[in-house]
């Protein structure tokens, strides 16, 4: 069987490290926010190429808080337009309904399943304040043109990259374009913890001042609160694992980009439409997304060749019941995307042979 996903395999690659930097927290006796965090938050900035790294506990979290910080700044108020594109993940969505603005959903690019600028701008209104681009399944969205029409219309960005670590723009890379960033350490990530966590990436001082005491109970100093915050950090054992991790994470991404490349070249099928990417920098393929006309029958024969797969995702958001009656929009192509992605295995510690098996299996589905 060639799994979807070996998370087990993926950190036994980093065993003694990691169990030595969680020997290390536990003889320290201190578990939150310590010099663990603070030393994961500096090289993930430095990472990232951005002044500031504020670690929460999800990368939900991390969306969310950056939200109510705006709100809390002024720089945004209940009933403001959020512009997000239709087919992500469920969490981009909730993090803006939460704080009680209003997910404005835009249909995507059917060759990248990123916004398009002239989806953008064809659903701006007076009420539009932000907008949340999605570099869906790693592929950085295209910021130069999502920038200048921030820019031009007094908008704020928010981007998504929980499942885009590192990918760039003119080695500019995610996390840096926009105002303020939020990332997930969601185990199956390309940077994964052993648990939960996130991040926001930000250049603006006062913002990271705000959600950093927002995450803490609205504290900046202790028993004293200035806001009505909540409890959002993360953990001195995860911000150690992450340390470990980050130190591998370009070697991984590259293993990635060298089975997508594999993939791309030697995955024939008339059958089968390939993901498309700008460039080698531009996607860091946390997934590895193809459409399928007849999605069932594919799925049947890569059952019975032993090989894992996942959708991402069977349901869009304004088609899930946590949305009944709220979006009304018409999204055809969103809902076209939804019924025809199928995520191949595509993990850095997959071997030729696993990789040779997807190749040949996709190259004799019949249909
Ligand atoms: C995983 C994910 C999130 C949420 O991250 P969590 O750490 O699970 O809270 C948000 N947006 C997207 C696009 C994701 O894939």
């Amino acid at each position: 069987m060639i799994p979807f996903l070996d998370l087990k395999k993926i950190n036994k690659q980093y065993r003694k490290e990691l169990i030595d930097a969680c020997r290390e927290v536990i003889d320290s006796g201190w578990f939150v926010l310590g010099k663990h965090v603070s030393k994961f938050e500096k090289d993930f900035a430095e990472y990232c190429g951005v002044n500031n790294c504020i670690g929460v506990a999800n990368g939900y979290d991390a969306l969310s808080l950056t939200l109510r910080a705006w709100k809390h700044l002024g720089k945004l108020k209940e009933g403001d337009e959020v512009i997000v594109q239709a087919n992500t993940y469920i969490a981009s969505i909730l993090a803006i309904t939460e704080n009680n603005l209003v997910p404005v959903l835009v249909e995507p690019d059917t060759d990248t399943f990123n916004l398009t600028t002239k989806n953008i701008l064809a659903s701006l209104t007076s009420k539009t304040k932000v907008i949340l681009p999605v570099h869906l399944y790693g592929q950085i969205s295209p910021m130069i043109e999502i920038k200048n029409i921030a820019e031009s219309n007094d908008l704020l960005i928010l981007e998504d990259c929980a499942q885009s670590h590192g990918s760039q723009i003119q080695s500019k890379k995610c996390g840096a374009w926009g105002d303020a960033a939020a990332f997930s350490f969601y185990p199956g990530k390309n940077l994964g913890a052993l648990g939960d966590g996130g991040a926001v990436t930000t250049n603006d001082l006062e913002l990271a001042t705000v959600i950093r005491a927002m995450g803490n109970y609205g504290s900046e100093k202790k028993y004293e609160n200035t806001y009505r915050g909540v409890n959002s950090r993360l953990d001195e054992i995860q911000a150690a694992m992450l340390s470990v991790k980050l130190k591998y994470l370009d070697q991984e991404l590259f293993k990635r980009r060298d089975i997508a490349s594999k993939y791309l070249s030697e995955i024939k099928n008339s059958l089968i439409q390939l993901p498309f990417s700008e460039n080698e920098h531009s996607h860091v393929w946390h997934l590895f997304v193809i459409r399928i006309e007849n999605r069932e029958l594919f799925i049947e024969h890569f059952k019975k060749s032993k090989i894992g797969l996942l959708i991402h995702y069977p349901i869009p958001p304004h088609l899930q019941l946590a949305y009944l009656n709220f979006f009304s929009q018409e999204l055809p192509i969103t809902e076209s995307i939804h019924n025809s992605v199928i995520s191949l295995p595509i993990s850095p510690v997959m071997t030729d042979r696993e990789i040779k098996k997807v190749i040949s299996a996709c190259n004799s589905f019949k249909g």
